[in-house]
């Protein structure tokens, strides 16, 4: 696709400018063609992003330049996504695009792109945005497979987050409340540790289950010896905690959180317990 300069020369015989927009907020999707002698303005799915928006006003204007007198066209939008879109063609509507813009030009039709960034406040511009803000009438048409993967993504995610948060009484929960990737430690030692500490789950804590032995406890204050007790309620560790955390009043959430703290290894050791993990 032609690039024009923002203020292209203009030819002796008057190009036709149109104004292409794409608009995407929380609850709409929608775009607007806005001609010298008429607004088309549709809503899409709402699902559909913003780049599929942008480019289905571009196949639109070119769709409706199709059925025009030959002429000079200009078609102006502020996605500059999509002008470089032929170079990136996993997107459906690119190819249409594309077959669209090769028809009109066998056909005599000469069309320029012309990108004016979206900070750029132009007249004409902002009337192609508004256009596509109060589009009423829904365009009917397939959902690229892209976004519609993404949308689907996007609702098993909500859907594990909201069964997640009922989790409250599982250990991981404490330090995990978010469903998110979490960053891998350096080294596999370091990540299984970090794994057992944060499902709650090592050596120390459950090894009786498989041994058939009595569930350990702690020998300072004689309670049951989950890893929260030594990690952060037993005062027995208290020096070390000072040490190591400059504080003896420490969460799992920042030992053990997305980020673990940086000194929780050495803490471990200098209690003892991190060959036991
Ligand atoms: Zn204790």
């Amino acid at each position: 696709m032609a690039l024009a300069p923002l203020n292209p020369k203009q030819p002796t015989n008057q190009p036709m400018t149109v104004r292409g927009d794409g608009s995407k907020t929380c609850t709409d999707t929608s775009l607007a063609v806005v001609f010298p002698d008429k607004i088309l303005s549709f809503k899409l799915r709402q699902f559909c992003s913003i780049f599929t928006a942008e480019i289905t006003a571009v196949q639109l204007a070119l769709t409706n330049i199709l059925n025009r007198p030959s002429g000079c066209y200009i078609i102006y939008i502020d996605s500059l996504s999509v002008l470089q879109s032929s170079n990136h063609q996993s997107h459906p509507l690119v190819f249409s695009v594309l077959e669209l813009y090769s028809k009109l030009l066998f056909r005599g039709f000469t069309v320029l792109f012309c990108w004016i960034p979206s900070h750029v406040r132009i007249r004409e511009n902002e009337g192609a945005d508004k256009a596509a803000k109060s589009a009423s009438a829904f365009y009917n048409m397939p959902v690229p497979a892209c976004d519609l993967k993404k949308h689907i993504q996007n609702q098993l995610y909500f859907s594990w987050q909201t069964q997640w948060n009922l989790e409250t009484q599982n250990k991981l929960h404490a330090v995990k409340p978010v469903i998110e990737n979490w960053p891998s430690m350096r080294n596999r030692k370091s990540d299984t540790v970090l794994t057992r500490l944060c499902i709650g789950h090592t050596r120390l804590t459950h090894r009786y289950l498989l041994m058939g032995e009595q569930a350990p406890t702690c020998a300072h204050c004689g309670c049951s010896l989950p890893v929260i007790h030594f990690l952060v309620e037993c005062p027995l560790f208290n020096s070390q905690r000072l040490r190591y955390f400059q504080t003896t009043s420490v969460t799992l959430l920042t030992l053990v959180g997305t980020y673990p703290h940086e000194k929780l290894f050495p803490f471990l050791k200098s209690i003892g317990f991190y060959s036991l993990i």
